[in-house]
């Protein structure tokens, strides 16, 4: 099991910024209102996460650790044909048999916290720990890898780590944003979301994961067409930037990257931009949920339009029409 679950890690628990995202996730179906995200040395040494959520109550708590891939994956053939939706139940296993893990949780009715706790492996044979925990659950993972120095060794300097959990937490925090985020490493504070409310809280979060520039130059988006809502912001042309790192495009709430979505995007604004520099937006399309398949693996998140032209059309349309009504 301990190899199955190491095996299965290697889908799920790439680098530090996977294991912080199958964590925050985890927050998120338990209905946390606020997530705090701490990171050491770029979470190599520590990745902890703590939330307001629903928690999980004391009996369920180790089957959270101990449950294992057998039931789903029976051999090495099957773990090849196995797709990333079929290691669901299977993350914190996974990241367990990487690393030295803590799960503390404390439900609303009850009066104190509990913990377990492993380091690669779980031994069900250790009785949960009373502890004090205000009601959600917290997660610490340490010393990622420790057990498998071949994995250890493809991990990128710490900085660079920490960029790759910052940029999954910034897609985050444009797509999410009923939700408070706090990102700490080595405990300063790079991230402080509050949930939006309004105006003002809506542009904070705006300003703080894109930046001042970002707002002075927002066109603001608001278009749509039969099923197909476009809303959000793109930056004034004489914004664009040189990189990519400011595209965020989230289909029905998920943030994807598409080429068909970049290229739209990229023509409509390149006739105004009199350059090849790179278009910033923060973009949100609704289209029925049954005109498009969103595909999740660990890596990617990639989307297939049923009738991607008639898409195409309606970004590349939307976009040239707020660029038209700019003009004086
Ligand atoms: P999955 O999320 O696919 O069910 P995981 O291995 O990620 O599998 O988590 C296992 C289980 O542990 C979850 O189904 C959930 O019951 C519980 N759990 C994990 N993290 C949390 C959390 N932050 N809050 C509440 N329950 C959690
Ligand atoms: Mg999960």
């Amino acid at each position: 099991d301990v190899l199955i679950n190491q095996i299965a890690a290697g889908e799920v628990v790439e680098r530090p910024a996977a294991v912080v995202k199958e964590l925050v996730e985890n927050s998120l179906d338990a209905g946390a209102r606020r997530i705090e995200v701490d990171l050491e040395q770029g979470g190599l040494a520590l990745i902890r996460v703590r939330d307001d959520g629903r928690g999980i109550e004391l009996d369920e708590l180790p089957l959270a650790l101990a449950r294992h891939a057998t039931s789903k994956i029976a051999s090495l053939a099957d773990l090849e044909s196995v797709d990333s939706l079929g290691f669901r139940g299977e993350a914190l296993p996974s990241i367990l048999s990487v690393s030295r893990l803590t799960l503390g949780s404390r439900t609303a009715t009850s009066e104190h916290g509990w913990s377990v706790s492993g380091a690669g492996a779980f031994d069900s044979s250790v009785a949960p720990q009373a502890l004090a925990h205000p009601p959600g659950t917290s997660v610490e993972v340490c010393d990622l890898f420790f057990n498998t120095p071949a994995r250890r060794k493809f991990l990128k300097s710490p900085s660079t780590e920490l960029r790759h959990a910052e940029q999954w937490l910034r897609r985050l925090a444009l797509g999410r944003t009923d939700v408070g985020l706090v990102l700490r490493h080595e405990r300063r504070r790079l991230m402080d979301l509050a949930p939006v409310t309004d105006d003002a809280t809506r542009d904070a979060r705006l300003k703080a994961v894109c930046g001042d520039e970002f707002l002075e130059h927002r066109v603001l988006v608001d278009e749509s067409r039969h099923d197909l809502r476009l809303t959000g912001w793109f930056a004034r042309p004489s914004f664009s930037r040189a990189s990519a790192d400011l595209q965020y495009f989230y289909v029905n709430g998920r943030c994807v990257r598409d080429r068909l979505v970049a290229f739209a995007l990229r023509r409509a604004l390149a006739d105004a931009m009199h350059s090849t520099r790179h278009p910033a937006f923060v973009l949100y399309l609704e289209l029925d949920a049954r005109a498009v398949d969103v595909n999740v693996h660990p890596q990617k998140t990639e989307v297939r339009f049923r009738d991607s032209a008639r898409v195409h059309d309606f970004l590349f349309g939307a976009v040239q029409q707020r660029l038209r009504d700019l003009r004086p």
